[in-house]
């Protein structure tokens, strides 16, 4: 089956989907992004994202491509046209085609992109089989809190854990405390038991599963931390995860080669786990999403 991306006010087969060279996003990287995940025919956390692309965009002073409701809507016929029962949404706004020049130009239209893909269906037993995770120093800018296609650092982040065989790197700023994944919010719970992640703010991107698992935790009376850890902390603790709309609520193991706990994924990851998915199935999504306000 052929799939189809929305391209500027058109559907069209993904094959062609295609921007201008001009496109700031492709020349500047001067765009915002969102990924939704689609879990058993349902969009989460959608009132959550479109509140974050909202933050977005108002930093960067990006104009709204269509309305959020008319935005909805063709999301929703995307995870249609390619019959997305489980897997992603993928949504790009840049601020448009103009003659190169780094001044925001006087006239363009945002421009909007939005495909979708499939995935397995969420598993359990994969996200609690643990993956490994290194430590990096964060070199992006001081906005990670805008969601930014200029990932360049990600990327680079990213690889260096491919080819150290893990599955993420954790990223340290300047004072020596964990920032956040390349894409994923970092989790402990330290040796005490207290369930650490580092607070909102300019430093990260706060992550509407981060903020689901936060809500989902609260209700299920288990205390969170909000505050910055670092590389020794992560160490030290009983266990770690990660979260993100992709990767859900993952286990991780080993931190630069190291054993966390036991090894074996955490009783408390495992409940917040099983606490998230009911509150995916309550809520769909995180309930306070002004955070970004
Ligand atoms: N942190 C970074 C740097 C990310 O790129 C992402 C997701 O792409 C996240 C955290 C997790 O955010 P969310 O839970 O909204 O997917």
């Amino acid at each position: 089956m052929a799939r189809i991306a929305y391209v500027n006010g058109q559907y069209v087969p993904h094959r062609n989907a295609a921007v201008h060279v001009e496109d700031r996003g492709y020349q500047f990287a001067d765009g915002v992004y969102e990924v939704f995940a689609v879990m058993a025919g349902k969009l989460i956390g959608e009132q959550g994202h479109l509140d974050r692309l909202a933050h977005s965009l108002s930093e960067l002073r990006i104009k709204w491509p269509l309305s959020r409701a008319a935005l909805m809507v063709v999301i929703k016929e995307i995870v249609r046209r390619n019959h997305v029962r489980d897997g992603l949404v993928y949504l790009q706004v840049t601020r448009g085609v103009a003659p190169r020049d780094h001044p925001f130009p006087a006239h363009s239209e945002s421009a909007l992109v939005i495909t979708a893909r499939k995935s397995d269906p969420m598993d359990k037993d994969a996200l609690r089989t643990g993956v490994d995770v290194i430590t990096i120093p964060d070199i992006r800018w001081q906005r990670c809190d805008i969601k930014s296609v200029a990932l360049l650092p990600n990327v680079l982040g990213k690889q260096q854990a491919r080819d150290a065989d893990a599955f993420e790197a954790w990223q340290v700023d300047n004072e020596g405390y964990v920032t956040e994944g390349t894409s994923t919010n970092a989790w402990i719970v330290t040796a005490d038991g207290d369930l650490v992640t580092r607070n909102a703010s300019t430093s990260i991107l706060n992550g509407v599963t981060r903020l689901s698992v936060l809500e989902a935790a609260t209700d299920a009376g288990i205390d969170i931390m909000e505050r910055p850890f670092t590389p020794e902390e992560a160490l030290a603790a009983r266990e770690a995860f990660i979260t993100s709309s992709t990767s859900h609520v993952k286990a991780v193991t080993r931190i630069d080669g190291q054993s966390i706990g036991n090894g074996h994924v955490g009783e408390l990851t495992n409940r917040i786990l099983d606490a998230y998915v009911e509150y995916m199935e309550a809520h769909g999504g995180p309930r306070t999403t002004d955070t970004w306000n």
